[in-house]
């Protein structure tokens, strides 16, 4: 049971509660109907012998006297002690009487203790809400960060698959943890952080266990999120907790799960309520630097979005290495697909490469549930093993699924973005003086790039030519030429390779006097502190006037539109071979730049 629902059921308890109460004095009221009477009638009846018993409190009489109408019939009622001397009275009229200690119990009960225990209940009620809605504002729940500790992991980079990479740089830690010693001889020191960064689903939280479970140590996790609901101090006093138990416990790894609830960065949007999670960074910071890796604790986190993290955490000496868990491709996918696959006992004759075609842009968590699905669908459908429609039938299940939440790319515009690269690689191939290109991808990598192509330079480079600078406007370009002229049509993607080029052009008109019209000026202003430019002319530009301001737009633009066309004219040209370089792309996700330098070559010996 969530906590949403519990409180639906305790408020209907407090309507009921009130309910009852409201009932119970009614009714208390009604069967006791006392007739109240005022004193004087009282003494009057006492005197014509009309009292048969009464009962004497401090306040009040209460008793019963021979009823009007039926003199053998007794009406109970009860009146205001005024006279403090009414023995003396009763001891003439011979009536029989009693003292009795009131017992206010239960009109204390109903009166004000069921009342107020209510009041409080809908106080605590409120409270409960109004903290959860409002982290920090009051926890009364109890705390949920509590520190994980497993003892013998029971994953291994077997059940990881399709992040190669991550795990590459991973093994040298597990190496550490098994033989510190053999480290430690050289003097070599671990880096003290290690944060995996990634798209949700990815495998960061499985890789981290699997550390561990490949390297036979303890586990210590803690998740950011669960420190949100903390008293403040606590968080802080947890994460105290965390770092002793491991270095008391070394060698082990600790791992911050979704460390972005926590590190985020410190003044961010802040009307109060942020103390707790200030504190606990701060806190995490001070451990972090006095703490040595050499004790063989491995400090592990993982975030999904590290633009917002405090940059204090992503300093040397802190979380310094950052291995990247991505998006997998096409053979990254059949891989997972395999791991998951195996679990299921009864599989009937899948063609993996075929499922991995049908589900790009699914990372591990998708993949994982997909198999899984299908194997529901069998179930369901009484199936003695699951077969290829079930796993057709999940497929369309997860990708309504992702769709709906927007994280698919949808077919059409997976086509676009393998011109587009492809564009950009073609270009670059062709012009002089570009860095060769390595690989050409669509598989949306990182958070925002929905493919990328990969150029790295021969040599370190310390000056750049006007040509080289030229072919770099074109290349950048290219992404965008290639897709007006596929599909006469241009696409949103382009807007950072637009940034790009025309930071390019402006450096080469107004800085590198590369421009005729503009001469070899250098245009460029110091920036200025932003204070000094209050109330002054915003737009501060170098000091030159505005129909140098013109002329050096105009070049900026000019050095744009020419390299546009170049590489358009360059892509016609070239126009078979990137209609079968994109169909090999959309196949395989992923080619490297020797395919496409090998497939220039076999045009130009053709032709
Ligand atoms: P993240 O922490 O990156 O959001 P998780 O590690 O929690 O992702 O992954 C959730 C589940 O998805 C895992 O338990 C596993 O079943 C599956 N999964 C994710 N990535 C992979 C992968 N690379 N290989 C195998 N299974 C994976
Ligand atoms: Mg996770
Ligand atoms: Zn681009």
């Amino acid at each position: 049971m969530n906590m949403e629902q519990h409180h639906k059921v305790s408020i209907w308890y407090f309507i009921i509660g009130v309910w009852v109460v409201l009932i119970l004095q009614n009714y208390l009221a009604s069967t006791y109907a006392i007739k109240t009477i005022p004193y004087s009638q009282f003494v009057q009846k006492l005197k014509q012998g009309d009292i048969v018993e009464i009962s004497i409190t401090e306040r009040q009489i209460q008793g019963s006297m021979k009823s009007e109408t039926a003199s053998d019939q007794k009406t109970p009622f009860r009146t205001v002690r005024v006279d403090p001397d009414t023995s003396e009275l009763l001891d003439k009229y011979q009536v029989k009487y009693s003292a009795t200690i009131e017992s206010t119990f239960f009109r204390d009960l109903f009166s004000w203790i069921v009342p107020v225990l209510l009041f409080v209940g809908v106080w605590f009620f409120l409270m409960k809400r109004l903290s959860a809605q409002q982290p920090g504002f009051m926890s009364l729940g109890k705390n949920k960060a509590k520190v994980h500790k497993q003892e013998d992991v029971d994953v291994s980079f077997e059940d990881v698959a399709g992040v190669d990479e991550a795990v590459a740089e991973l093994v040298e830690v597990i190496d550490f943890l098994k033989n510190p010693d053999k480290y430690l001889e050289f003097g070599a020191s671990l880096p003290k952080g290690l944060l995996l960064v990634g798209p949700p689903g990815t495998g960061k939280t499985l890789l981290a266990q699997a550390v561990a479970g490949e390297s036979h140590v303890p586990f210590y996790s803690i998740s950011g999120s669960e420190f949100v609901e903390l008293f403040v101090g606590m968080g802080a006093a947890r994460v105290r907790d965390l770092f002793e138990q491991a270095k008391a416990n070394a060698p082990c790894i600790i791992f911050i799960d979704e460390m972005d609830a926590l590190g985020k960065a410190r003044g961010f949007g802040g009307v109060g309520g942020h103390d707790e999670r200030e504190q606990t960074l701060n806190q995490l910071l001070v451990e972090m630097d006095g703490f040595d890796p050499n004790v063989g604790v491995v400090l592990m986190a993982a975030t999904n979005r590290p633009e917002v993290l405090d940059p204090a955490l992503l300093r040397p000496g802190r979380f310094d290495r950052q291995v990247l868990v991505d998006r997998p491709d096409k053979q990254g996918r059949i891989a997972i697909l395999q791991v998951h696959l195996k679990k299921i006992q009864k599989l009937g004759d899948i063609d993996v490469e075929e499922l991995a075609n049908m589900t790009p842009g699914m990372v591990g968590a998708d993949l994982a549930s997909l198999v899984n699905e299908a194997t529901l669908l069998a179930v369901r459908n009484r199936k003695k093993i699951v077969e290829k429609e079930n796993f057709e039938e999940a497929v369309e299940r997860i990708i309504a699924g992702l769709e709906k939440k927007n994280r698919l790319i949808n077919p059409k515009e997976r086509k676009i973005v393998a011109y587009h690269e492809l564009g950009h690689a073609l270009v670059a191939l062709s012009l002089p003086g570009t860095d060769p290109v390595k690989k050409i991808t669509i598989v949306p990598r990182g958070i925002a790039a929905l493919g990328y192509t990969l150029q790295v330079p021969i040599e370190d480079r310390f000056l750049m030519t006007k040509t080289e600078l030229l072919g770099k406007i074109s290349s950048l370009l290219g992404g965008r030429a290639a897709e007006e002229m596929i599909f006469k049509d241009i696409s949103t993607g382009a807007h950072n390779d637009l940034a790009k080029a025309t930071d390019i052009a402006r450096s080469m008109v107004t800085e590198y006097g590369m421009s005729k019209k503009a001469g070899q000026v250098y245009y460029k202003s110091e920036p200025q502190a932003m204070f000094l430019q209050q109330g002054l002319n915003r737009n501060a530009r170098g000091e030159y006037s505005d129909e140098t301001a013109r002329i050096i737009d105009q070049e900026v633009r000019n050095i744009i539109d020419d390299q546009y066309t170049i590489a358009l004219k360059l892509l016609d040209e070239k126009k078979d071979i990137l209609e079968e370089a994109a169909v090999e792309l959309l196949e395989k996700e992923k080619i490297d730049g020797s395919y496409l330098e090998e497939l220039i070559r076999q045009k130009e010996t053709e032709g």
